[in-house]
């Protein structure tokens, strides 16, 4: 106990007994490389392991933990090659068998004499068998007791480290660390929210006398983490508006007026709504930096016009960046209509559009005041003479340095983010960091939501007379084929093969072109443009068509091996059609695969609501893994869980703001840990 009992929260976790270079090495793959990493790996679950079952007592049904002695241990060769192994156990009541399949290796580590833990489903083989259970060696001694006869931690391992090792080493660091830092709590806060101490939070999380204790526990440790982070949004945020003037746009100018009299069509009111957040924005010399979300189709480019105007109306120039050159050329194009007639002119800025050095020439002197473009316009050589706003389009596919540089073209321009990658309700407040939102909730009128369903095999010919039919009404469709990730070139091939199949067979006469991503930008370009020309009737193509493409008259999306795209993604691909008064299809191909496949599949049939699309794609993948969340500060969240933790979440935001009306600065000095939280945060979210 003496040697152990100076160990520190910032030491090394090898001062622990017990853990030399080798073992530190495996704790750093689990990112555990000091006394406070270990004790703040929390468990993933608990199990109860203070009543065993008596073995005699034992029926088949659910998981039940017992406690026994290993008296058989075989390993069984099967047919193909597989093993399997199979032990016996017995304690004072009776024997039970537990079986591993495939893994008869097992068997080695279970000689006779073994006093073992097990967990799991009550099964039949040849008598009652526990199958694929949890395991534990019980070693004797002391150690036992972090092991059995309690509620039992049970942790994330790596490769060598067992449930034995981590327990004994987090339980030893407890003991260890009785000088704990200050709480980041503030006691009245703890208080008002039954948690407990830092200490006997710390222990109740590893080794609870309740389950829920331990549960508790980490809701602390949680709520602990989310006020962190909020604590450094919202600082960030302040300090945004409060250290930087912005330019005060003018909102009503004749530019804005004119393009308002000539748009072709009357705006939704949740455009209004969002045009409206914009150019309150804009007028004010606070910096705008606002994320404009809304679902494929809603109209954000009629939006971000207003935007530009208002730019425009002041002698200030905009950028409008996009991910691809097609998308870059067709918001060009769709700028120029509206902009020209009122006398603005609007360059294209990318790697294959001609006149690129006139184009910037004509910025640098700001001669021009719109352009459209894709990362050229991040690169050195664009200059502006006075940039005024700069609109992300698709803003998840930038990074945060790219989005920075754009911004960094201007002294401080006003920033609008836009997405079709609604970001969960639950996310928004922390993903989108200090960001306002406006939210495009509504489609123009008229559209008819796309109809979404699967097709078995047998009913194939079917859909290709319905394409052709399409075809010979002037409507159009678009044909994906999956990425399968191991392998372009096989991926290629298999498009490729389809696309020849196809064109040969069951859509023979139709004109049909092929896109991929191997395809030089002037040759997908010019595919593109005869698409949306109308030119083709059907194009074949990977997920290159995912992003932006606006074809009016393109009805029918066909997805095959649906189950291999992620949901988001597949809600992005049926975007692509349903733009026009003609009913759209988005037809699904291929077998469901896993469980989660099946469940993909079976949501994106069932709406069309792009935010219920997010919220289960959230549930499906957790957060780490939504797009654009990931520069975002989220995943970088260790304790804390969304959507599961919305509610601390929640109760965190609310704390956070009470906290900074009193302190802005948290320099109280039961504030202070609470400060560091936050500038750790504000530095990821900056
Ligand atoms: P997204 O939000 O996906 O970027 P777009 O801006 O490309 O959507 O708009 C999709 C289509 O809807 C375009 O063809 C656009 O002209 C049209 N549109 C936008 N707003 C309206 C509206 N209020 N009424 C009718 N059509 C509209
Ligand atoms: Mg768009």
């Amino acid at each position: 106990m003496d040697a152990i009992s100076t160990v520190s929260w910032d030491s090394a976790v090898q001062t622990l007994p017990g853990i030399g270079p080798a073992r530190a090495a495996l704790l750093l793959q689990l990112g555990i490389g000091t006394v406070r990493d270990l004790l703040f790996h929390f468990p993933r679950a608990y199990e109860d392991r203070r009543t065993p079952a008596p073995i005699g007592t034992l029926a088949p049904g659910g998981a039940r933990t017992v406690h026994g002695e290993v008296v058989m241990r075989r390993c069984i060769h099967l047919r193909g090659g597989k093993s399997m192994a199979a032990i016996t156990v017995r304690d004072g009541t009776g024997e039970v068998a537990a079986t591993w399949f495939g893994r008869g290796f097992l068997a080695r580590q279970f000689p006779p004499g073994t006093r073992v833990v097990l967990t799991g489903a009550v099964g039949v083989y040849k008598g009652l068998a526990l199958r694929n259970p949890e395991y534990e060696i019980l070693a004797g001694g002391a150690d036992d007791r972090l092991n059995t006869g309690r509620v039992v931690p049970i942790y994330r391992l790596a490769e060598k480290l067992t449930q034995r090792m981590l327990r004994r080493w987090i339980s030893d660091a407890l003991d260890a660390c009785a000088n704990l830092p200050g709480d980041p709590l503030p006691a009245l806060l703890r208080e008002r929210l039954g948690f407990a101490a830092l200490p006997d939070a710390l222990r109740a999380a590893h080794f609870p006398r309740e389950i829920a204790e331990g549960e508790r526990a980490r809701d602390r440790f949680a709520y602990e983490e989310l006020l962190g982070l909020q604590l450094g949004v919202l600082q960030a945020r302040t300090r945004r508006e409060a250290e930087r003037k912005g330019y005060a746009h003018v909102a009503g100018g004749p530019l804005l007026a004119a393009l308002r009299a000539s748009l072709p069509f009357a705006l939704t009111a949740a455009q209004r709504r969002a045009i409206g957040d914009i150019l309150a924005d804009m007028a004010s010399a606070r910096p705008m930096v606002r994320l404009l979300e809304g679902d494929v189709g809603c109209g954000k480019t009629a939006v971000a016009l207003h935007a530009i105007a208002a730019a425009c109306d002041g002698g200030f120039q905009t950028a409008f960046m996009a991910p691809t050159e097609i998308l870059a050329e067709q918001h060009a194009l769709t700028l120029r209509a509206l902009l020209s007639p009122l006398g603005i002119a609007v360059e294209l800025l990318a790697a294959g559009a001609p006149g690129a050095a006139a184009a910037r020439a004509r910025l640098a002197r700001g001669e021009a005041l719109v352009v459209a473009g894709t990362h050229a316009l991040i690169q050195e050589r664009t200059a502006f003479r006075r940039l005024g706003l700069a609109i992300i389009d698709e803003q998840h596919r930038f990074g945060v340095i790219q989005r920075g540089m754009l911004a960094a073209k201007g002294s401080i321009p006003d920033i609008l983010h836009m997405t079709a990658t609604p970001i969960p309700r639950t996310l928004a407040l922390t993903a989108c960091g200090g960001m306002d939102i406006s939210v495009i909730d509504e489609l123009p009128p008229g559209r008819l939501p796309v109809k979404t369903s699967r097709v078995p095999p047998a009913k194939l010919p079917g859909l290709y007379e319905y394409i052709r039919a399409q075809a010979a009404r002037g409507f159009q469709t678009y044909y994906v084929c999956p990425l399968i990730e191991e392998s372009e070139k096989i991926d290629l091939s298999a498009v490729t093969r389809r696309f020849e199949e196809l064109r040969a067979g069951p859509l023979a006469g139709l004109r049909a072109a092929l896109i991929h991503g191997r395809m030089r930008a002037e040759e997908k370009d010019a595919v593109m443009r005869g698409f949306t020309a109308g030119a083709l009737d059907v194009l074949f193509g990977t997920t290159v068509i995912e992003v932006g493409i606006d074809a009016p008259r393109a009805t029918t999306m066909v997805i095959e091996d649906a189950a291999r795209f992620g949901l988001t993604q597949l809600h992005q691909l049926r975007g692509r059609v349903g733009r026009s008064r003609e009913q759209s299809w988005c037809f699904l191909l291929g077998k469901s695969g896993t469980p989660e496949g099946r469940r993909r599949l079976e949501v994106l049939c069932a709406t069309t609501d792009g935010f219920r699309i997010a919220e289960e794609d959230l549930a499906l993948r957790g957060p780490g893994e939504i797009r654009g969340c990931r520069q975002a500060g989220l995943s970088d969240l260790r304790i804390a869980d969304l959507p599961r933790d919305a509610r601390l979440l929640a109760e965190a935001r609310r704390d956070a703001a009470e906290i900074l009306a009193a302190d802005a600065r948290l320099e109280a000095p039961s504030h202070a840990r609470l400060a560091e939280a936050a500038r750790a945060h504000a530095a990821i979210l900056a």
